[in-house]
């Protein structure tokens, strides 16, 4: 099927409160120019010079409404290369790069909009924060006046069994109903991103509220 199909395919089988975010890493500029033409406004990147190099393929002026988000491991020392052209950073995943993102905001007279990134595979390798670390960030969130706590992201295990991949989601539900709970003053704080490609209708079940999803649109990548 074309990217325009798998869109269009995906759009319709999500439910209303869930959005579709297109990861185009390693897809070219043209793939994405296909996505956007067929109704698709939000890409996630994961590498800063991949997502410099498209911002400035698809110049704004050429495709308004076009957004960004960045999904993948930040280093502090690119932060100047991301922040500047994406609406959301996915994947926060330490307080040094929650205070250096902060030092970033105040700076250039922004509000950078995030989600904590919530450690649930069981791989030791994925990365994120823990529930508690979570909890007691969000305790201190007055402090980052230019940060918006948009919500949690979280990546299952990478397991072909699906009862362990519920698992993974239905803990990341739990702790952002908590969360909602507990952070009421937290009026922004209300999307949870779960769900690739493969896993997308477990974590549409567990609450979902957007989805990111490279090779069910792009096909394979390089
Ligand atoms: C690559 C990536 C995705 C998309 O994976 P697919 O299996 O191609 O849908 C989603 N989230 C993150 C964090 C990724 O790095």
């Amino acid at each position: 099927m074309s990217i325009a199909e798998n869109i269009k395919q995906l759009k319709e089988t999500l439910p209303q409160g869930t959005s579709l975010v297109a990861v185009s890493k390693f897809h070219p500029s043209t793939a994405i120019a296909e996505a956007y033409a067929a109704g698709q406004r939000v890409f996630a990147e994961s590498r800063p010079q991949e997502l410099l190099k498209k911002v400035q393929e698809l110049p704004e002026s050429d495709y308004p409404g076009l957004e960004w988000h960045f999904i993948g491991h930040l280093q502090t020392n690119k932060l100047k290369m991301v922040l500047p052209y994406v609406s959301l950073v996915q994947s926060v995943d330490s307080i040094r790069l929650l205070d250096e993102i902060q030092s970033w905001a105040a700076k250039n007279y922004r509000i950078v909009d995030v989600l904590l990134e919530l450690h649930v595979a069981m791989e030791d390798s994925k990365q994120g924060f823990y529930e508690e670390e979570i909890v007691e960030l969000l305790f201190r969130a007055q402090t980052y006046k230019n940060i918006r706590f948009r919500g949690l992201m979280a990546m299952a295990s990478n397991t072909d069994d699906s009862s362990i991949v519920e698992a993974d989601f239905e803990r990341a539900d739990s702790l952002m109903a908590y969360l909602v709970d507990l952070f009421p003053e937290l009026e922004d704080f209300n999307q949870l991103s779960t769900g690739m490609s493969h896993d997308w209708p477990l974590a549409v079940k567990h609450g979902s509220t957007m989805v990111r999803i490279g090779t069910a649109i792009f096909g394979e990548r390089e």
